[in-house]
């Protein structure tokens, strides 16, 4: 049969959720100073880079890499001092540990967080068709809604409860004594993702042994190892146990485990450039604040969520754009980000540049 005779309807092929959603969209950054991604802006000492590519010479790529990265989850282990009764998941990236958690839940499970939060969590539960409930951080401060959150939590029981600590893309740490009421309640899974803890001095990891149902989700991109896509997450072994059912075999490459165990145990470096970028934060945050029309909210992560004049924010986007600098437009996500901005933390001269571009279309 010829290709026209046939009829072939990809509408029948694939499920309504995955033919509702769009596609995850990353801008292009080419020849632009990328202040979009919370990526680490420095590189490593030359030093450093050829004592890398030292231990990746031997690396046996013929062979599949080792299933449970035994190395590189003791390195884990060591540097955070997690302990023994907690095992440790490695993901591609934290975005597959969220994906491998919503996908073990029963197709009628509730997923809850509040709202602004990372976009990863509605696109993975609306793609498996999950009931996905987001409730409004607080208006003035951007902290947990608690009331709300406690009545969502008793109707809707909901599976899985993901709270960002510091939040993407606010910036923020949720009041921790809200976040223990909502662990405490909750009967779910409460996931806390402290993708940016290198920038908070604030953990749950020694809140683990408190709580039965609660997992702490790590990620090593906002460290400095955004190209190499390595997760984990740490919790009681009865629930890890059954996230290791569907994770894929071989999820984390050889050359990723032997990178990151690298990095990790020559931390010192990036626990300098994360210090940096902390006192980065701090200059830019006052400068932006000295910028009449401009409202930069407190942050604890490697970005600041700023607020523009009503109506202007795609508008200083693009002239920001123009002076070629890449930062992330919130507004038309709407609701409390309707008028804000992101801009991740960079090098000097780039954050520089950034106010001064901001400057200049104000
Ligand atoms: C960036 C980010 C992640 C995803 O990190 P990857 O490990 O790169 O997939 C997860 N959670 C939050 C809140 C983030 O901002």
């Amino acid at each position: 049969m010829s290709i026209e005779s046939r009829s072939f309807e990809i509408a029948a092929i694939f499920r309504k959720e995955v033919l509702a959603i769009s596609a995850y969209k990353v801008a292009d950054a080419h020849g632009l100073i990328k202040l979009d991604a919370m990526e680490n802006p420095f590189n490593w000492p030359e030093d450093l880079k050829l004592a890398w590519l030292d231990t990746l010479k031997d690396c046996p790529l013929n062979r599949y890499p080792d299933p449970t990265a035994q190395e590189l989850s003791q390195t884990i282990k060591r540097i955070y001092q997690i302990d023994d009764q907690f095992d440790v998941m490695l993901g591609n990236g934290s975005d597959e540990i969220i994906q491998l958690l919503l996908m073990a839940l029963p197709n009628t499970a509730s997923v809850l967080a509040p709202a602004p939060g990372f976009v990863m969590y509605k696109q993975l539960s609306d793609c498996l068709g999950l009931n996905y409930l987001s409730i409004p951080l607080q208006a003035d401060n951007f902290d947990l809604d608690l009331p709300a959150m406690l009545d969502t939590i008793k109707h809707y029981q909901p599976s899985v409860i993901f709270l960002a600590y510091p939040n993407n893309p606010t910036g923020n740490l949720f009041s921790h004594s809200a976040m223990l009421e909502i662990i405490n309640l909750a009967k779910g899974l409460v996931v806390i993702d402290e993708a940016y803890a290198p920038f908070a001095d604030a953990s749950f990891i020694g809140t683990l042994s408190d709580y039965d149902n609660l997992l702490v989700m790590r990620t090593v991109s906002k460290l400095g190892l955004a190209g190499l896509r390595l997760g984990y997450v740490i919790g009681r072994p009865a629930i890890i146990e059954q996230l290791n059912k569907i994770r894929l075999p071989y999820n984390i490459n050889s050359l990723t485990q032997l990178s990151a165990n690298f990095a990790l145990c020559n931390h010192t470096v990036f626990d300098q450039q994360t210090q940096k970028i902390c006192q980065e934060r701090s200059l830019v945050f006052e400068q932006l604040n000295t910028l009449t029309g401009i409202n930069a909210y407190p942050s604890a992560a490697n970005f600041i969520l700023f607020r523009t004049p009503t109506e202007q924010a795609s508008r200083i986007f693009l002239a920001i754009k123009q002076q070629g600098i890449l930062i992330k437009d919130m507004s038309p996500q709407g609701g409390l980000l309707k008028d804000c901005l992101r801009v991740t933390i960079g090098k000097p001269e780039e954050n520089i540049a950034f106010i001064t571009a901001l400057k200049n279309c104000l």
